[in-house]
């Protein structure tokens, strides 16, 4: 209807016609292009909150999962991985025959025998694996939420070939000195293991792979666990801010 008006008008030199009907294509244009663009950024919008609703509770079930003991076979998370360190600093003040040193118990010889055990893990992040790998992370407005988000993905990255390096040839102290470190067949949890504290201080072996064990625990709880547990943390409260969510 306009092109054939526009038509008219320049067939007959009409220009002020030809004028008019150029700006209402012109303007009609613009209007179809900027409802386009209002649409886009309003779905790109619902997409990031339904994004950072996921990382959210993503976060909070990982938080979570850090905190509680799993209960199989005894077998703990974070902060119990964190407490076997310190139980294993406290079996080394013993070794050496610190004065402050508490008495051997139970969760001492428990500590010995796992200090080759390191369960957790750099942790899968399904969310922001999706986000990175389909580019979707730049729906994330925030520039500061995003580089963290960026950034904590990296950190769980260069964590695992840490890890790695952490985990190639422990020692397992139980196998290597089965007179020091006694298993029962049947105890699956080793409540039931028994250490011979006093003979461990005299045995030069022992102590050497008993700091080499340590030294590993140390650099597992000082640059994998720690670290891991505050970027969660920052994360988690960057993510209540975006979402203003209140806990
Ligand atoms: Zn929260």
């Amino acid at each position: 209807m306009i092109l054939r008006k526009l038509a008219d008008a320049i067939r007959e030199q009409n220009w002020f016609t030809v004028i008019v009907e150029i700006f209402i294509v012109v303007i009609g244009i613009f209007l179809g292009l900027q409802v386009t663009e209002w649409n886009e950024s309003r779905k790109d919008g619902a997409l990031e909150q339904k994004y950072l609703t996921r990382l959210h509770s993503e976060i909070e079930d990982l938080i979570q999962a850090g905190h509680n003991a799993s209960g199989n076979l005894g077998i703990g998370v974070i902060t119990n991985e964190l407490s076997r360190y310190e139980r294993l600093q406290e079996v080394g003040q013993f070794l050496i025959g610190e004065d402050t040193a508490k008495p051997m118990e139970q969760r001492h010889c428990r500590a010995l025998y796992r200090s080759h055990i390191y369960f957790s893990d750099t942790v899968p992040m399904p969310t922001i694996d999706e986000m990175l790998s389909t580019g979707r992370i730049l729906l994330i407005g925030d520039d500061e939420l995003r580089t963290k988000i960026i950034r904590f993905s990296q950190a769980g990255m260069e964590s695992s070939l840490l890890m790695d390096n952490i985990r190639n040839d422990r020692l397992l102290l139980s196998r290597i000195h089965p007179e020091l470190i006694q298993l029962k067949a049947n105890d699956a949890a080793g409540s039931d293991a028994f250490c011979d504290f006093e003979a461990m201080r005299g045995k030069r072996s022992f102590i050497n792979d008993f700091a080499d064990n340590l030294g590993r625990y140390r650099a597992y709880s000082e640059l994998i666990l720690k670290p891991q547990l505050s970027r969660q943390q920052t994360l988690h409260e960057r993510l209540d801010t975006a979402l203003n969510l209140v806990h």
